[in-house]
């Protein structure tokens, strides 16, 4: 086929433009394909469960801006809340009463999160989370689980998931072994290495922080009881638990993990969702550890765009949406995704392919692996090319999923029966 006639031309010519201009002709490094192979569409708009590129193709989209599109792109009540908001003025730098509309709703959906605050993404929100817990316990020491991603905050750099572990980089360049000293990386689901810890380091661990369902080194669950100990080992230490609930807040149950889990954390990160689409994430939780953030306590925190007025009103017409229809929309997220996520496994059976599924709720992972999955070791054994493959013949039947073994797939509400048939038939041929 002559150039010119490639269904992906144009994205090739902006791809390549791009690339001159941006490293990698990307702004987040997965995004360019490297873990995948084949060539990155440039999106020109989405609705509902749909990309549409710049070559006029349609991708069923199982990515969603990584996490925040649960209600489909483009959600007509979040759109209009947006137009409005930008048309009284994008930004003040002052208080808005949004800010407390949306902390309101937040509070409702996650009962431990007494107090927040705003901020523009979900790194500065671990980041400022993690200062907070350092400042409140006086301690240095914070306890991080391999294969989890906590944003690219130099000390959360160490042995990170998501596009670090995509890349086979070990953490990465630039962060000065002092940074990470007092960042402890242990296996996720292993509560003898966090009994150790807390024995190596007495009264110099300030927090643990981890993701309740692993996202980002594809998506594992707890094991049964691992945050129900994880919750006792900080308390009888005192040190505090931060659940960053960035990828799972609002998308596992309305009040995210620790509602479906029944735990209680000291501190909740939040991102994602909670923007609708747009630049927001929040830290909250206990009031009397809020309390020690500038300007009533000691711990510097600020933001030029921090509650900005379209991301306040993205996530209040998104969490509006949520709050109402809940007892709708997790059930039928649920039952859509568990016909995706089984109905390609048992092709793949039927193509002599073996794959795990790991799924909780609308977050999923086909690891290309025979073996139980259970912290990142496990994903490690995965067939990254064979889930290469499987990926670039995926796009060719018009199905995007995350390109990376590593990172969770997504349903949305605008994924129906017509989208399960869609990707059942795109399978068929992708393991022919
Ligand atoms: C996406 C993500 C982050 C980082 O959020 P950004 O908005 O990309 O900075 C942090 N933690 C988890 C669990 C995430 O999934």
């Amino acid at each position: 086929m002559p150039v010119s006639d490639s269904p992906h031309h144009r994205s090739r010519q902006l791809q390549q433009r791009a690339e001159r201009l941006l490293p990698g002709g990307v702004d987040s490094p997965v995004r360019a394909f490297r873990a995948v192979g084949g060539e990155p569409p440039f999106v020109e708009r989405a609705e509902g469960a749909y990309l549409f590129d710049a070559d006029g193709n349609r991708y069923l989209d199982y990515f969603g801006s990584w996490g925040p599109m649960i209600l489909g792109h483009a959600f007509p009540a979040a759109v209009e809340a947006i137009q409005q908001a930008a048309a009284r003025g994008a930004s003040f730098g002052a208080s808005i009463a949004a800010e407390a509309d949306l902390a309101e709703l937040v509070t409702k959906c996650f009962p431990s999160v007494e107090k927040l605050r705003f901020v523009s993404s979900g790194t500065e929100a671990c980041m400022s989370a993690i200062r907070l817990a350092r400042g409140f316990t006086g301690r240095n020491f914070v306890i991080k689980f391999e294969g989890c991603y906590h944003g690219h905050s130099d000390a959360m750099l160490v042995k990170a998931g998501s596009g670090v572990a995509t890349l086979g980089i070990p953490g990465s360049a630039g962060v000065p072994a002092e940074t990470a000293q007092h960042t402890l990386a242990l296996p996720f689901n292993d509560l003898e290495a966090v009994q150790q810890a807390f024995a190596a380091y007495p009264g110099a661990i300030a927090c643990v922080i981890v993701e309740p369902v692993v996202g980002n080194a594809g998506t594992i669950p707890p094991a049964a009881g691992y945050l129900e100990e994880l919750r006792a080992l900080t308390t009888e230490h005192g040190a505090l638990l931060i659940l960053d609930e960035v990828m799972t807040g609002f998308r596992l149950s309305l009040g995210g993990a620790q509602q479906l889990y029944g735990i209680r954390p000291d501190l909740t990160t939040l991102g994602k969702i909670i923007g609708g689409g747009l630049p927001c994430g929040a830290f909250g939780g206990r009031a009397d550890v809020m309390d020690f953030l500038a300007p009533l306590g000691p711990v510097y925190q600020a933001g030029t765009l921090s509650g900005n007025p379209l991301a306040m009103a993205a996530g209040i017409a998104t969490l509006q949406e949520l709050m109402a229809r809940e007892d709708v929309i997790y059930p039928a997220l649920e039952k859509t995704t568990a016909a995706i996520a089984d109905g390609v496994a048992g092709i793949a059976r039927e193509a002599g392919v073996a794959l795990t599924i790991n799924r909780v709720g609308s977050m999923f992972t086909w690891f290309f692996t025979a073996g139980a999955v259970t912290d990142f070791a496990s994903a490690s054994a995965s067939d990254t090319a064979a889930f290469g493959q499987f990926h670039r013949a995926m796009m060719e039947a018009g199905v995007w999923l995350p390109p990376s073994q590593f990172e969770a797939a997504f349903v949305s509400t605008a994924h129906g029966a017509a989208e399960v048939e869609r990707t059942l038939a795109a399978a068929r041929s992708a393991f022919a």
